[in-house]
Parts: C-alpha cells; sequence; structure tokens
C-alpha cells in the first residue's frame, strides 16, 4: 500500500467508527422501532392485520421523504413500494432493499410470547424474521439522509439519499410469495442490485449468498377400499401402494448435488377394518443448482404405480428457483466485507436450504445479497430473538451497502 491509499484507507476507517458511534449513540431508538413494529402481529394469513402494519411502515417511510406506493392484493394483505427518487432525472439505477412483513405467528401469539429486552437480546414474534430488518433499514436511510446533507444542493437529489433507492416490503413471504412475485421481479429488474434485508446466518452474522431453491408436491394413491375381515381380497391397499412411493421419492435425494427430497407430511385410511382406498403424501424438494431442476420434476412427474390397481397424481412445482453464487452475487459479496472491514470485522458468508424472495431476484441475474438484516436466533420457533449489540453495526454496514451496491 503506498502512502496515498494507505491515507485514505486510514481517512475510511475513521469515517466508518464515526458511522458505528452514530448508530450507538441512537441504538435504544432502533430497539424501540422494532418492538413497535412486533407489537403489530401481522401473520400471513390475516389481511387486515398485515394491511395494518403496511399502514404504519407506510407512514413511517413518508416521513423520511419517501414516495409510498400501496401494491393492493386481495387474498393477502397489501405490498407496500416506497422509492425515494423525486427528481425522476438520474441515470443511476436504484439499489432496491428486499424484505416482507408478515410473520409465521398467529393472532395472539404475543401474550405467550412478548417482545421483550432480555439481557442482551430482544424476543418477540417475528423479531428476527424481520421486522428487526425493517427498522434497520428505515435507520439506516435516516442516517444516511443526516450524513449527505451537504451534498443539498447536488442535481441528484433522491430524497436526501446519495443515490436512488427503493424498498418493497411484501406481505406473503412466508406462504411463497405467490401474490408479490411479479412486482418483486419488475423492482428487480430496474435495480442495480438487490440487498434483502431477512436475517443474517448464525451468530457471527454472516450473509447469505446462495439459497436452494424450493419446491413442493403433492402425491395421491387410489386404490380401493373393501372391508378388512369379510372382503380383504376385494380391496387395494394405497397406504402400503404411498408406503413404496415414499421409499422411491426418499431415494431421489442427492446430497452431493445439494439435491433434497423429504416426505414431510403422510396420511390415509380412515378405519382399521377397512382396507384404504385413499393415501397422500406431501414432498419438499430443494436444489442447490437450477439445472437440476427439470430432472427431479421428470422424476416426480413420472412416479408409477408398483401395484398397477391402484392410481397415482402427482401436482406440484419448483417454485422458488435456487439463489446461486454467480459473479454478480460474489462480488457484491466482496463490497459488503470492504464495508464491514472499514467498520472493524470480518464478514462471514453462507449457503443455505432455505428460499426468500432473494432467490427470485438472484435468479434474474440480479446481484442479490441475502441476510442483510438483523443477528439472532430462533426465526419461526418461540424462542425468536435478536442481539441488541450487534444492531448498530448491521446499520452501519447496511447504510454503507446502500451507498456501494
Ligand atoms: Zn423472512
Amino acid at each position: 500500500m503506498n502512502s496515498v491509499s494507505r491515507k485514505a484507507a486510514k481517512h475510511s476507517s475513521v469515517e466508518a467508527q464515526r458511522r458505528l458511534a452514530y448508530f450507538s449513540e441512537r441504538r435504544d431508538e432502533i430497539v424501540s422501532t422494532i418492538r413497535e413494529l412486533v407489537e403489530i402481529e401481522s401473520p400471513s394469513d390475516n389481511k387486515a392485520a398485515v394491511d395494518r402494519i403496511a399502514e404504519v411502515v407506510a407512514h413511517k417511510f413518508s416521513q423520511l421523504g419517501g414516495e409510498t406506493r400501496i401494491h393492493q392484493a386481495r387474498d393477502f394483505g397489501n405490498h407496500l413500494q416506497i422509492d425515494f427518487d423525486f427528481a425522476g432525472k438520474s441515470a443511476a439505477k436504484p439499489v432496491l432493499l428486499l424484505g416482507h412483513y408478515d410473520t409465521v405467528y398467529p393472532l395472539g401469539t404475543l401474550a405467550t410470547m412478548p417482545c421483550r429486552v432480555v439481557g442482551n437480546k430482544l424476543t418477540g414474534p417475528g423479531v428476527l424474521d424481520m421486522k428487526s430488518g425493517i427498522a434497520l433499514v428505515l435507520h439506516a436511510l435516516a442516517a444516511l439522509q443526516d450524513w449527505h446533507k451537504q451534498d443539498l444542493h447536488k442535481e441528484a437529489w433522491h430524497g436526501g439519499l446519495p443515490r436512488p433507492v427503493t424498498v418493497l416490503l411484501v406481505s406473503d413471504e412466508e406462504v411463497g410469495s405467490d401474490s408479490s412475485r411479479e412486482i418483486t421481479e419488475s423492482l428487480a429488474k430496474k435495480a442495480a442490485a438487490v440487498l434483502v434485508i431477512e436475517p443474517s446466518y448464525g451468530l457471527q452474522g454472516a450473509v447469505k449468498t446462495a439459497r436452494k431453491g424450493v419446491g413442493e408436491y403433492l402425491v395421491k394413491v387410489t386404490g380401493k377400499a373393501s372391508h378388512a375381515g369379510l372382503d380383504f381380497q376385494k380391496g387395494v391397499n394405497a397406504i402400503l401402494e404411498l408406503a413404496r412411493q415414499i421409499e422411491k421419492i426418499s431415494s431421489f435425494t442427492d446430497l452431493k448435488k445439494g439435491l433434497t427430497v423429504n416426505v414431510g407430511i403422510a396420511s390415509g385410511g380412515s378405519r382399521t377394518n377397512v382396507v384404504p382406498a385413499e393415501a397422500a403424501a406431501q414432498v419438499d424438494v430443494r436444489i442447490a443448482r437450477i439445472k437440476d431442476a427439470a430432472g427431479i420434476d421428470k422424476k416426480m412427474r413420472s412416479l408409477r404405480p408398483f401395484n398397477r390397481k391402484c392410481k397415482i397424481e402427482v401436482t406440484g412445482e419448483i417454485n422458488r428457483p435456487p439463489m446461486e453464487r454467480t459473479a454478480g452475487v460474489a462480488a457484491l459479496y466482496a463490497q459488503a466485507s470492504a464495508v464491514a472491514r472499514e467498520l472493524g470485522w470480518k464478514l462471514g458468508e453462507a449457503a443455505v436450504g432455505g428460499g426468500s424472495d432473494g432467490n427470485f431476484t438472484a435468479s434474474m441475474g440480479i446481484p442479490t445479497l441475502d441476510g442483510r438484516g438483523a443477528v439472532g436466533e430462533g426465526a419461526h420457533a418461540p424462542h425468536e430473538h435478536i442481539l441488541i449489540s450487534e444492531l448498530p453495526r448491521r446499520a452501519a454496514l447496511l447504510a454503507g451497502m446502500i451507498e456501494r451496491a
């Protein structure tokens, strides 16, 4: 390193420490924003509840000067888009900050799982996945506006931000994103990069640079009912057939390829003294590479009955493509690592089995970095929590990435 770049590096790390201190001073404010959001329960299947949080969040973003737009959804809660680009004449592409405000918890969960501070932890339904992510976006944007005040007279003025920013918060991520997928894809198409504010991975706060694709299948077997005592031989046992199919389906798993097939639910029969006419299995399929999608889909669809007197019907598909670690994803991770380094820590990366809306944007070829939200544990579980001490760092990293991505 020559003396000029050494000087520049020193300057950027001084600046990074100043930013970290800025968020540390505001840590309690961040916590109280998160609390406010967690205390508005918003299960995916309750439109009224999800619409309510959409309005609260929209109000907060409009206070920052964002132009909010509600995308009405009929069967799910409304989706919320916020744009920070008033002049509309900038050639710079926006960065898309992508998240969701629905949770997996039914109304009333707060009674048994209250939002509270326990030592360094903040608990509550959806606190990690991902209401804290929404709060981090709000605080990172507010900070950027604060820091860039002196640029007020510059031509490109995006609501006080150094570049155009679009935020999309959807209402149905936890149930497959059927209603929001089109909006996500159309905004991603216009974006320079996508930062997904889902929780980070593990207690070291790694970002997610690869996610598996997900498919769901239903395998229905029809046999023939009969009295198990009087007419045993006239019956065709659908459960027995399904059992054989389950063995076969499970053998499709190929761990080397990161391809897994899990029969998660099986059902069938009516009474012990009846030869069962019906049985069914629900199957979860995960793929690490998009090129494996067609093959496993074909295998599932080609299931044929072992007992020819049975009928098999297979429905379903791969509905989330995998997020693969493309060159664009790797470059975004390198940028995030550089910001983290200035802040004084080493940012890890992880490949995970679960899908998110980042799968859609990454598979379109838009550089996507996931896991940009809070650090914690227990997503979707009774012990869900975030680590309060990590909030300033996460906010500083997010702000830095909004500037540079
Ligand atoms: Zn989530």
